[in-house]
């Protein structure tokens, strides 16, 4: 669990006021519990807690703040091919890459800066100037090696 930044606040704000929008205690209580979650979370996650929880934030409120966070790089959209968007908290992170076990679901990060130059060079030698990039692995994690059956 990460613990949420003042300065990482103040961005927020920051952007909000771009937005013409105010920090309300709802939009806070959103900004915090993503900014402290390690996990890659999707919106009904997000939508579900807050329902249950007796804050009882609107999906409208908590789509429309993701959007934000999303547009000033607070959270980065993540694919795993699942058919739906998972979320990451981005700004306390550098550059990582996913793993993503196909039995139980668990994804693991890695930072390699090897692989992170090779594909510098690849772009160099290509003449190609790169936006993004998406490295996943998928396969099984030890644990699910060890025990086949896991998760059915
Ligand atoms: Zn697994
Ligand atoms: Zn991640």
């Amino acid at each position: 669990m990460s613990i949420m930044k003042d300065q990482d606040l103040s961005t927020f704000t920051e952007a909000l006021r771009r937005e013409n929008l105010k920090l309300t205690p709802q939009r806070k209580k959103i900004f915090s519990t993503i900014a402290e979650s390690d996990e890659h979370w999707e919106v009904d996650d997000l939508v579900y807690r807050f329902w249950e929880s007796e804050d009882r934030i609107s999906r409208a409120t908590i789509y429309r703040t993701l959007d934000i966070l999303v547009d000033y790089g607070f959270v980065r959209k993540v694919d795993f091919g699942e058919g739906r968007s998972r979320y990451e908290y981005a700004a306390d992170k550098k550059y990582h890459d996913h793993m993503i076990c196909e039995e139980c679901g668990e994804i693991f990060e890695f930072t390699d800066e090897n692989l992170r130059k090779h594909q510098e060079r690849l772009c160099e030698i290509f003449d190609f100037t790169p936006s993004k990039h998406v490295v996943q692995i998928y396969g099984l994690c030890s644990e699910c090696q060890a025990e086949p059956d896991a998760g059915k």
